[in-house]
Formats: C-alpha cells, sequence, structure tokens
C-alpha cells in the first residue's frame, strides 16, 4: 500500500486542536494546572476518551488507576498490541505540550488507520496516564507502573497534602482502588511502548531538528558534598595561613563541569552551596553542596561519578579541607529499544530527513513501561527548551512531521522490522 494512503494531509493541524482543548482543561483559572485525580484530571480524561472514540478506537476504557486506555483492533481479536502513550496530567502553571502531545500523536495514529480502515497484525493501544507529574502525590509513575504490573505496595496510602490519600481520591475519580494492583498486563500481549514527547531541552532546536529518537534515559547518581575548613577573621588572617572551605568549594564546582562535559551525553551539575557562615567578614568555614550526574549508560555515569569524587577528594586535600561524600540517589539508566530506534530513524529516513539520536535527560512513563516490554520514544523540538512553564511552545509542522514518522514506524513495525 502506498504512503500517500497512510498519511492524512491534517494530522498536525489535528494535534494541535486537540492539544488546545486540553490545554484549556485546569484546576486553576488562568493557568493550567492539572494535578492527578483532580476534577480537572477528570475532565481531561474524559475529552480524551471523547477524541478516541471519535478517531475510531473499537473500545475505550479507564481503568482503576485514572488511564485512559482506547484500543484500535488489528486484523484478529484479541491480538497483542503496539501501545502509544504518554500522560495527561501537568505540573502547576504547565505548558500545553508535556505529556499531552505523546496522547494525541497516538489518537491521530488511530484515525490515520481507521480513515483508510486498515488493519494491522496487532491492536494499537493509546494510553494517557495520569501520574507522570507526581505533584500532588509523593508518589512515582503510579499510573503507567501499574499497567506494568509493578506498582509500589504502599501507594495507595500516599497522602497529598490536604491528608487525601490515593485511595481516597482514586474513588472520587471513579475507580476501583482495591483493583489497582491487578491491571499489570501480561507480557505477551503488548509489543512495545513508544511515546513522542516535548525535547524539554535545546538540542533539537541548535542543531535545527523537528525530531530527534531517543536511545535511552538517563540514569542520575546524587551526592551531597560537605566541606569542613576553618572560619577566621576576613581581615587578619593571611592568605597563605587560610583553610577556605568556599574556595575549595569553588573549584570543585568548575572540576564537576569540567568532568561532566568530558563524554558528550553526561551532565554533572552543583544545583545548591550552602556557606557557613556566611558573613562579609569572615572566611567560609564550612560549605555543603550538591552534585547531580546523569548519563545514559549506567557504566560511563558511574565512571564519571568516581572520577568527580576522585578531583574533589584532591582539591580538599591540597586546600588541607575535610571533606565527606554522601550518596544519596542512584537510578540506572532506562536504555530504548534497539528495534525500535532502529525502526524510528529508518521511518525519518524515508521521510527525507537525517535521523539524530538522543538521550533523555528527564524521567517519563516509558521507564515504567521498560519493565513490561520494549520501549522507545520520540524527542520533538520544543522553543528554547522550555518546558514546566507557560512558554512551552511546539510548531503545528514540527508535530506533522512527529507524527508522519510515528504512522511510517507502525506501518513499518507491522510489516515485522
Ligand atoms: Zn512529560
Amino acid at each position: 500500500m502506498k504512503r500517500s494512503l497512510f498519511t492524512l494531509p491534517t494530522m498536525g493541524g489535528n494535534a494541535m486542536a486537540r492539544l488546545d482543548a486540553l490545554s484549556a482543561i485546569s484546576d486553576e483559572p488562568g493557568r493550567l494546572t492539572r494535578l492527578y485525580l483532580s476534577a480537572a484530571h477528570r475532565r481531561a480524561a474524559d475529552l480524551v476518551a471523547t477524541m478516541m472514540r471519535d478517531a475510531g478506537c473499537d473500545s475505550v476504557v479507564m481503568d482503576d488507576l485514572g488511564t485512559v486506555i482506547g484500543r484500535y483492533e488489528g486484523a484478529e481479536p484479541n491480538a497483542p498490541a503496539l501501545v502509544i502513550g504518554s500522560h495527561i496530567d501537568t505540573v502547576r502553571d504547565a505548558g500545553s505540550y508535556d505529556g499531552t502531545l505523546g496522547v494525541v500523536a497516538g489518537i491521530g495514529i488511530v484515525e490515520s488507520f481507521k480513515a483508510i480502515d486498515h488493519r494491522l497484525p496487532f491492536a494499537i493501544e493509546v494510553m494517557a496516564f495520569g501520574d507522570e507529574e507526581n505533584v500532588r502525590f509523593p508518589t512515582n509513575l503510579s499510573s503507567s507502573r501499574a499497567v506494568a504490573g509493578t506498582l509500589p505496595e504502599n501507594t495507595l496510602d500516599a497522602r497529598d497534602e490536604d491528608g487525601i490519600s490515593v485511595r481516597d481520591a482514586l474513588v472520587a475519580f471513579g475507580c476501583n482502588p482495591e483493583r489497582a494492583f491487578s491491571l499489570g498486563r501480561r507480557r505477551e500481549d503488548v509489543l512495545a511502548y513508544v511515546e513522542v514527547h516535548i525535547e524539554q531541552g535545546p538540542v533539537l532546536e541548535a542543531r535545527d531538528l523537528p525530531v530527534g529518537v531517543v536511545t535511552a534515559i538517563n540514569g542520575a547518581s546524587r551526592r551531597r558534598v560537605s566541606l569542613q575548613g576553618m572560619a577566621g577573621h576576613a581581615g587578619t588572617v593571611p592568605m597563605s595561613m587560610r583553610r577556605d572551605a568556599l574556595a575549595c568549594a569553588a573549584e570543585i564546582v568548575l572540576a564537576v563541569e569540567r568532568l561532566g562535559a568530558v563524554d558528550p551525553h553526561t551532565v554533572a551539575t552543583v544545583g545548591r552551596l550552602l556557606v557557613h557562615p556566611g558573613a562579609i567578614n569572615v572566611i567560609p568555614g564550612g560549605v555543603a553542596l550538591t552534585l547531580d550526574l546523569r548519563g545514559p549508560a549506567d557504566d560511563i555515569r558511574e565512571k564519571m561519578v568516581e572520577v568527580i569524587e576522585t578531583a574533589a577528594r584532591g582539591i580538599a586535600d591540597r586546600r588541607g579541607i575535610d571533606i565527606i561524600i554522601e550518596p544519596f540517589y542512584d537510578a540506572a539508566a532506562c536504555p530504548c529499544d534497539e528495534r525500535v530506534i532502529i525502526g524510528l530513524e529508518r521511518s525519518i529516513h524515508r521521510l527525507g530527513m537525517s535521523p539524530y539520536a538522543l538521550p533523555s535527560g528527564a524521567g517519563h512513563d516509558a521507564m515504567a513501561m521498560a519493565a513490561l516490554c520494549p520501549v522507545g520514544m520520540l524527542f520533538v523540538r520544543c522553543a528554547g527548551g522550555i518546558s514546566h512553564n507557560p512558554a512551552e511552545s511546539v510548531t503545528e509542522e514540527d508535530v506533522d512531521v512527529a507524527l508522519r514518522v510515528l504512522l511510517e514506524f507502525v506501518r513499518d513495525f507491522a510489516e515485522g522490522n
């Protein structure tokens, strides 16, 4: 079948219209805030369900963690599914595209196949998750983890700042929390999970590319570093006799910046620096700082952590500063599936562009779904790399490219590639 039959001229336009409609649904007047299991989340879930039905899904259900699932059957009933999805919750004062783009992308794909009444050798399921931003409850990707069968036991007891538990919020939302732990899909029923998402970084824009293929979701290591020197009078202690903890910290910050850039895909940040006692006329005696180190490959990230820790100890030793480095968070990277990466790259090629691969610095539902099935992600350029902000912006042209790439990918996937 010719590609022209699959690609509707209005894919990008339809997606933008759906994104606009969703971005009007908020818990707060004048700005977009749609927290998990809120009234606005409920209205957005209902609208997404309507969009799924209108696009041609054969069935639309909401699961017991509030995930809206639209299914477009394959040629045979009960075929395993290719899942396309993302989330419809937002941060407070959010932009219009983070999450929802991946949901409307899935809806657009169903719409395209339905328009020519084409059935694939597998089903397509579009999933609109509700708990990705983890703003309201101290949970972590609970709706996608439920589908993956890895929902943590204590999830239902987590409470928001008003003391409302996830369990009670689910009941109010129309869900049955007793079924929360039986939502996990069987591996044989899910072929792969593909998520279209705004990049949330500036790389695609800098390279003048509409889309990029994600290689992995970065792993992260975090450390608390405390430096202890000697406080003293800023006027009387000669420079040669000082043990200035802040000067030591300054040197460490620059070393982190330099060593974080050795590999092109790692990033390293000192985001917090507390100076004690913090007075204009006192030599700083103590500094507490944080390290946030990320990368798409665990071995490379672990090596970077080691090199940075060694450098920091060396700098402190030379300056006579006591140093303590405490690990408090380590998360492995989530590599994207090779078949999905290659398939997306091939699709980009076929549409006359050069594929570009990049890691994801932020977490996504794909991380949770990776426990269930092969996952892949397609990033879309966003203006200035800005996200979690009302200034978040994408163009209709770029969204159109992303949808065409995804459509080509699905078509290719159906041929067994
Ligand atoms: Zn997101």
